[in-house]
């Protein structure tokens, strides 16, 4: 649509006539209320359809509101778990052992118990030994190298004195020694015999592991809700097995069924080894009229399955057992490959929390063209939430309804002091070589009528928006909040605001153009996240006058008019 030329004129005159001049301003401040009473006109349509088609459409948005606050229970606070892990591993193998006595070589059964194979390991974690390879007898002395393509010689001269190869197990002499028939290696001074390069025997000499079991002991907690639970309750059957489907509580699992869960096979990894993660997840809820807090329990496969041989596949490690013979130092080195298995909780917890709560209705509300809004004043220990539309009455006066401010979450604190912390002047350069301010901010001789720290200004935005930023930091009157050390230092600090803005953006270049917009926008974010403590009631929360001026005072925009607040919807 064009608009006709008269229309424009008459447009274009009613602007000019309603410039203030300085006897309108003057009239206007008489009136003590610069914002005038906006009506909106109505129309109304008669037309079943249209009014069917209207309620229908709202009754739906609202039960598809109310269905995703039930279901999703946007209502609660949510906590992360926290926990501690108990386990124990039961279980007997029977191997057999080659031994050497008098010359022959004989074999023998051994039982094996639990702490024959288990190992005890840091953090979250037990190991089930599976497989292993053993030196017996070593003691220190000099003996040739084990004959690898790295470790064979044919003269002295392949070897040299004093030389440590990481990969070597001692400190080569010099010397080119036989090792075997006509095999001759670089001798070296260490635990000899040297262990053999050897693969893990096949099959693996504990595959009978596979029926050990392990039960699980796990307390949570949520400190946040003030509740504790473990994982065995008082009356269970402690001579169960668990099954994902049969008996998916019990805490004893055994270890071939674990596998058999991720889709492996036990007598395979057993070879080589591999870490298995046991995953406990903990989705509470903590609502006394719905009660729900057990763990589910599920296991991952965390080691490469896929990885080529040549790679260190599986998991291993060595260790010694030391014993004296006949005076002499000696130990049986043991080779090691076995599953470890990582135990992972994680999961919240939630409870109702009546700020939640508001914040989803407030969110839900301003897709209903009604705009939500909060307001904090220093004298005041609650928020206030206005839901309604202003019509023309100023934010300062508007009662609205009180809600808790958010518990100040004190971890924060430590975040604090980067900010606190500004950098000593550079000499020289004093802080006042800012650019050239031009006074784009009102006068102050124009002190509002509704303001009581007396540092606030009228507002700049058109009559009919002017109302939402008619707002003080202080309900009765005293000192302003710009006044306080903190305002300064959360605010305002140059040095702590261009730390956010580059904490997001590591390559800004602080020097452009709209570094100074882009300066207020954080420090206005600054200052409601002080205020308001949750994020999302940051979004919609409305800077007192005197703030909102100190802080374009402090980073100005070169030209024009500031665009005020606006609705993140
Ligand atoms: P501009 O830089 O010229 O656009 O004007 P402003 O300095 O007023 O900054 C506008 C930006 O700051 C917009 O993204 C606004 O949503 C935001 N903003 C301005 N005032 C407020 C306020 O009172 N509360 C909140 N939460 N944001 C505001
Ligand atoms: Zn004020
Ligand atoms: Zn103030």
């Amino acid at each position: 649509m064009v608009d006709s030329p008269v229309s424009w004129r008459q447009t274009w005159l009613r602007g000019t006539s309603s410039l203030p001049s300085s006897e309108n301003r003057l009239a206007m401040l008489a009136r003590g209320q610069l914002c005038g009473y906006n009506s909106v006109r109505v129309l109304r349509i008669h037309s079943v359809w249209i009014g069917t088609l209207k309620n229908v459409f709202l009754v739906g948005t609202c039960i598809y509101i109310c269905f995703a606050l039930v279901s999703d229970k946007l209502y609660q606070r949510k906590e992360p778990v926290i926990s501690s892990v108990h386990t124990k591993v039961k279980g007997i193998a029977e191997v057999k052992e080659e031994v050497v006595e008098d010359g022959m070589k004989r074999l023998v059964q051994r039982v094996l118990d639990t702490a024959d194979y288990t190992f005890p390991l840091q953090g979250n974690s037990f190991f089930v030994m599976t497989n292993f390879l053993k030196t017996e007898g070593q003691e220190q002395r000099l003996c040739p190298e084990y004959p690898t393509r790295r470790t064979l010689c044919s003269s002295d001269r392949g070897c040299k004195k004093g030389w440590m190869d990481p990969q070597s197990k001692g400190i080569q002499t010099g010397r080119c020694v036989v090792y075997k028939g006509d095999q001759k290696t670089c001798e070296v001074a260490a635990w000899c015999p040297i262990e053999a390069v050897e693969e893990a025997p096949r099959p693996a000499r504990l595959s009978s592991a596979e029926n050990f079991t392990v039960l699980i002991k796990n307390n949570v907690d949520f400190p946040g809700h003030n509740y504790t639970t473990r994982n065995i309750l008082p009356g269970l059957n402690i001579t169960c097995t668990f099954h994902k489907t049969q008996n998916p509580q019990c805490p004893i699992f055994r270890l071939g069924d674990i596998f058999q869960e991720t889709g492996d096979n036990f007598s395979d990894v057993a070879i080589q080894g591999g870490i298995m993660g046991i995953e406990i997840y903990w989705d509470c809820n903590l609502d006394s009229w719905s009660h729900h807090c057990r763990p589910k329990y599920s296991f991952r496969r965390l080691d490469d399955k896929t990885t080529n041989e040549s790679l260190y596949p599986g998991y291993n490690f060595r260790y010694a057992k030391y014993y004296k013979e006949n005076n002499v130092e000696k130990r049986t080195l043991i080779k090691v490959f076995g599953i470890r298995f990582d135990i992972l909780v994680f999961g919240t917890g939630g409870k109702f929390d009546i700020i939640q709560l508001v914040v989803y209705v407030g969110s839900t509300l301003s897709y209903f063209g009604l705009t939500l809004k909060y307001v904090s004043f220093v004298d005041e220990s609650h928020i206030r939430m206005i839901d309604k539309q202003l019509l023309g009455k100023s934010l300062q006066h508007v009662k609205g309804q009180e809600v808790p401010r958010p518990p100040m979450d004190f971890t924060d604190l430590t975040k604090l002091p980067l900010s606190l912390r500004d950098p000593p002047p550079i000499p020289g350069q004093p802080e006042e070589m800012q650019p050239l301010r031009e006074e784009v901010t009102p006068k102050s001789r124009d002190r509002p009528s509704w303001c009581q720290c007396g540092s606030c200004l009228p507002s700049q935005l058109p009559e009919s928006r002017r109302c939402l930023e008619e707002l003080c930091c202080r309900r009765k009157p005293g000192a302003c909040i710009t006044t306080s050390q903190l305002f300064g230092k959360l605010v305002l600090s140059r040095h702590a605001l261009q730390c956010l803005l580059l904490y997001q953006e590591p390559l800004l270049a602080l020097e452009a153009e709209d570094t100074n917009s882009r300066l207020r926008h954080c420090a206005y974010r600054c200052y409601t996240t002080w205020r308001f403590g949750s994020q999302d009631m940051a979004d919609f929360a409305i800077l007192p006058s005197c703030c909102r001026w100190q802080i374009r005072r402090e980073f100005p925009k070169s030209k024009g008019q500031y665009s005020g607040f606006r609705s993140p919807y």
